[in-house]
């Protein structure tokens, strides 16, 4: 057969790293069935086809469930049976079966009409629990397919050197997702702030995304190199080119292994001002970086992942395990729990119709506060947990102090009620996520009801700058050193100063190095990234003086444009420290009309 030619995809390098693997195509969800007609002859062996899927389909899910429990424990793991019992299920298949014989239609199709029948019943069911149990069936009917395909992606996951490449990795695949095998990721959307990019940073693994047109053309078990340092994906790399990258990955291999620094605790910057260094974690994969990267706890919880399998359907009592659990990660410093900031690109799927604009619609504090029992249960939860763990809790997305007063009525209301039960539960400080920009112009107000801020800059330059931070044709615009950004944080962290309370910067900003710097001149004392980021960000900040950032940031702080921004902080930070800071740790200059270029 002839050897498929190389071809290059562009993208965006979200997280560091070069890998050499093979492709693990993952399925974002969205289905292509076509119907065709099978002849009356053929018709058994189209039954048979089917049968052997529904094996092949039971087998991995007991495989994939063994992993689960490996991964997610036993808490979580139980939810496979489900899908095992819908794929034993005889009156299911059984009508699959007849779909096939009776409208001579091949098994895809049977499967699609038949699920979709289901789905449809499912939807109208009153009781929420079992109405949540149609992600079962979807899930199950997505893997029948795939399992006719021919296609086993989710036995393949355990080979060592898959790369996932898809077409947007939605959260809710990420539970599924072999994350200790998984090499790297590579996406046909996304940006910086993206959850694939999230994701990947906070397990350390290299990632590209906006490829645009990778995934149609990849088929899994293709070789691939995935490289973020020059913003690229290679398939099928011709034999030159696999040589000079295995030299490469095999002389990077040193520092990579060696470079953690173990050091744990605040840093100091040079002229002795201290600065905490939190982590953020959603995924237990994300876990053990917290003591590894020495994190003074976690400063964010980005909750939801808990609900990514079975929705509302995960228990009080599951929740507080949960929450317990990462509050023995984070030790002594405890965990902000963020409550669920479902909708936006979270967890969308599964929670709500499509909205004609989900990062301006029903998300976050919204979605808690229109559906009332979800968050109660979830406060309940923590407020239980936190009799015996270190626990806070921060507020999505809030706009105003309404929000605030409306989720912290609910959160005293559930304390008054664990009282008059007889439960025990523990006091929890509640603080403000500061991600947009009414937040910001009112967070003086805020800052006065709430105990802490955390600055969502993710979501602060989304919506400072109306770019969407998934959406790579506007990643040119994803700015996260505008002006109008500095001065959002500017003003927040004043606010939080005058007010007394800690503000803790936990967006992606914080976790690269020439950005923290800019934070630190801005102000800021606290910051909270994914783990791997931490030694990083430690030896940038221990090798700078926070005066000299202060003057660099206001003079930032007086520029017109990004690019002003970018150009000042390449020469100021490559002049003053030249070690930390070479010209590839510095934002690249940009093909754009700006007066300083
Ligand atoms: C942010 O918006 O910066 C943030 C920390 O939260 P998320 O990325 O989960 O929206
Ligand atoms: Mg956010």
């Amino acid at each position: 057969m002839e050897q498929p030619h190389e071809v290059r995809f562009k993208g965006l390098g979200v997280s560091e790293g070069i890998v050499i693997g093979q492709v693990l195509r993952m399925h974002d969800g969205t289905r292509h069935v076509y119907h065709w007609r099978i002849n009356i002859a053929d018709l058994e062996a189209e039954r048979r086809r089917f049968r052997a899927a529904v094996q092949l389909a039971r087998q991995q899910v007991v495989a994939i469930k063994k992993q689960a429990e490996k991964r997610m424990g036993k808490d979580h793991a139980y939810i496979f049976d489900a899908h095992v019992l819908l794929l034993e299920d005889e009156k299911l298949t059984g009508d699959i079966e007849r779909q096939i014989t009776d409208e001579q239609a091949n098994a895809e199709w049977a499967v699609e009409v038949v699920g979709d029948r289901l789905l449809s019943l499912y939807s109208e069911i009153k009781d929420e629990y079992l109405r949540e149990r149609g992600s079962d069936i979807e899930d199950v009917m997505q893997r029948l397919l795939v399992a006719l395909s021919g296609v086993q992606p989710r036995r393949r996951s355990l080979s060592e050197d898959a790369v996932i490449v898809s077409q947007d990795l939605l959260p809710s695949a990420v539970a599924e997702l072999d994350l200790e095998h998984a090499r790297a990721l590579a996406t046909d959307t996304g940006g910086w702030t993206s959850h694939t990019a999230i994701l990947a940073r906070g397990i350390g693994i290299p990632a590209v995304v906006g490829l645009r047109d990778l995934y149609r053309r990849t088929r899994t078990g293709d070789r691939i190199i995935v490289d973020s340092t020059r913003n690229e994906v290679i398939l099928h790399p011709a034999p030159a080119t696999l040589e000079r990258y295995q030299a490469e990955t095999a002389s990077r291999m040193k520092p990579r292994s060696s470079g953690a620094v173990r050091e744990s605790g605040p840093v100091r910057t040079v002229d002795g001002v201290e600065v905490r260094m939190r982590a953020n974690v959603e995924v237990p994969a994300e876990f053990e970086g917290v003591e590894k990267f020495g994190a003074q706890g976690v400063g964010l919880y980005r909750s939801e992942f808990l609900l990514a399998r079975r929705g509302v359907a995960v228990s009080e009592q599951e929740q507080q395990l949960a929450y317990e659990e990462v509050a023995r990660v984070a030790g002594e410093d405890g965990v902000i729990i963020r409550l669920f900031d479902l909708g936006g690109e979270n967890l969308r799927e599964q929670f709500q119709e499509p909205e004609k604009n989900p990062a301006l619609g029903l998300r976050a504090i919204r979605f808690g506060l229109r559906n009332e029992e979800v968050m109660r249960t979830q406060v309940r939860a923590i407020l239980t947990a936190a009799e015996n763990a270190k626990l806070k809790i921060v507020l999505p997305m809030v706009a105003d102090v309404s929000d605030v007063r409306r989720a912290k009525t609910i959160i005293t209301d559930e304390g008054n009620k664990l009282t008059e039960a007889g439960r025990g539960f523990g006091e929890v400080s509640i603080g403000a996520m500061i991600e947009v920009p009414s937040a910001v112009f009112m967070a003086d107000n805020i800052a006065r009801i709430v105990d802490f801020f955390e600055l969502g800059t993710n979501d602060l330059v989304q919506y400072t700058l109306a770019v969407d931070r998934g959406n790579d044709e506007v990643a040119d615009w994803f700015r996260t050193l505008h002006p109008a950004v500095l001065h959002s944080i500017d003003r927040s962290l004043k606010s939080a100063a005058n007010a007394g309370i800690p503000a803790i910067v936990c967006g992606e900003m914080a976790s690269t190095p020439a950005y923290a710097v800019l934070l630190i001149g801005l102000g800021a004392t606290d910051l909270s990234m994914t783990p791997s980021a931490i030694p990083r960000v430690r030896r940038a900040l221990a090798g700078i003086d926070s005066r000299d950032a202060r003057v660099i940031a206001q003079d930032c702080l007086s520029c017109e444009t990004a690019d002003d921004v970018e150009s000042i902080v390449r020469e100021r930070f490559g002049k003053l420290w030249p070690d930390l800071f070479p010209p590839k740790n510095l934002p690249e200059r940009r093909q754009t009309n700006s007066k300083t270029e």
